[in-house]
C-alpha cells in the first residue's frame, strides 16, 4: 500500500494538519511542528496535542504516515560553538514536540560546515548533536533527508548519510528520506526505472535500504548534478513521470509516507490521484490475454 500525502498548513494550529490532508486526499502528509523560521515557538498546548491526536484518528491517519519536519534555520553541524548550541537546543525542542504529538519521525537536513570545518568533521558533529537529541527523548526517530546539494550543504552523497549514520549510537532511531529532486540534482540517476534501479542498488550498498523511512516526491526544475534545489510539479521537470511511476509500483516504497513537496499546492489533490493513477493495475495482462481469445 502507498502512502501518499504533502507538506500541509498549520495555520491556526498543528491539530488543522489532518484535516488539511484530508481535503486533498492524502492518506499521509508533512507538517511543521514550530514555526519554521524563527528560533522560538510557544510550547504546545494540552488543547493542541489532544486535538492534534483526536483529528489525526478520525481521519484515519497512523504516525508511520507523519512525517514532521524540523526548522530550517537548524544547522546540527555548525562550526561555531553558540550557534551549533542553539541548533542543538532547536533541535530538541523539535524531538520533543514530536514526542508530544506522539508522532514516530522527525525529518530534517544534517547541516552545512559553511567553508569554515572540514566536512567530515561536520558530519561527525551533526552524528553527536543526533545522539544527543536521541539521549533526552524517546520513540522519535530521526530521519535525515538527504540533499542537493546546494551551497556548502552536506548529505547529498550517500557517503554523508552512511557516516552520520555509523555513529548514531541508537541505530533503531535512525532513518532516511529520499527527497527525488535533490537524489537527481545530487547527481544520481533516475530518470528511467534502470536508472532508479541502480541508484537504490548503490543506496543499498552505502546506507542500507532498511534505513529508508520515508520519501519526498518532487519533480526538479534543474538537471542531473545540477546541485541546484529547485521543486517542480510532478512530471513537469527534468524528472518527468518515470521515477515516480517507478515509486508507484515497487514494494520497497510500500508503507512509507510519500511526501509532496511541490511548488503548486493548489494542484497538490490532482498530483496525489495523478500519482495513484500510475499504479498498474495487476491482473490486466491476464484480462487482456481472455479478450484476445474471443
Ligand atoms: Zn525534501
Ligand atoms: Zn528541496
Amino acid at each position: 500500500m502507498k502512502y501518499i500525502g504533502a507538506h500541509v498548513s498549520t495555520a491556526g494550529g498543528v491539530e488543522n494538519a489532518p484535516e488539511n490532508a484530508g481535503r486533498i486526499g492524502a492518506k499521509a502528509f508533512a507538517l511543521f511542528t514550530s514555526n519554521q523560521r524563527q528560533w522560538r515557538s510557544r510550547p504546545l498546548t494540552e488543547q493542541n496535542l489532544t486535538r492534534f491526536k483526536e483529528n489525526c484518528r478520525n481521519m484515519g491517519y497512523d504516525p508511520g504516515h507523519i512525517l514532521p519536519h524540523d526548522s530550517y534555520l537548524i544547522n546540527l553541524g555548525h562550526p561555531e560553538k553558540e550557534a551549533l548550541k542553539r541548533s542543538r537546543d532547536a533541535f530538541f525542542d523539535e524531538m520533543r514536540r514530536c514526542e508530544q504529538l506522539g508522532l514516530q519521525y522527525l525529518n530534517f537536513h544534517p547541516g552545512s560546515h559553511l567553508d569554515k570545518i572540514d566536512p567530515d568533521l561536520c558530519l561527525d558533529r551533526i552524528s553527536e548533536s543526533i545522539n544527543m537529541a536521541l539521549d533526552r527523548t524517546a520513540g522519535v526517530t530521526a530521519v535525515i533527508e538527504n540533499t542537493a546539494g546546494q551551497g556548502t550543504n552536506m548529505g547529498h552523497k550517500f557517503e554523508h548519510l552512511a557516516r552520520i549514520i555509523s555513529n548514531v549510537r541508537d541505530k533503531s532511531r535512525i532513518g532516511v528520506c529520499l527527497d527525488t529532486c535533490h537524489v537527481y540534482a545530487a547527481g544520481y540517476d533516475i530518470k528511467t526505472g534502470a536508472a532508479f534501479e541502480n541508484t537504490l542498488r548503490i543506496f543499498d550498498r552505502v546506507v542500507g535500504i532498511k534505513y529508508l523511512k520515508a520519501m519526498h516526491l518532487n519533480d526538479s526544475k534543474k538537471g542531473l548534478g545540477s546541485r541546484v534545489d529547485r521543486h517542480e510539479s510532478i512530471g513537469k521537470g527534468a524528472l518527468g513521470l518515470e521515477p515516480f511511476r517507478f515509486i508507484m509500483n515497487d514494494p520497497r516504497f510500500d508503507n512509507i509516507p510519500l511526501i509532496l513537496e511541490t511548488p503548486d499546492q493548489d494542484i497538490w489533490k490532482e498530483e496525489i490521484m495523478l500519482l495513484y493513477g500510475l499504479i498498474k493495475v495487476r491482473g490486466l495482462r491476464h484480462i487482456h490475454k481472455k479478450a484476445n481469445n474471443f
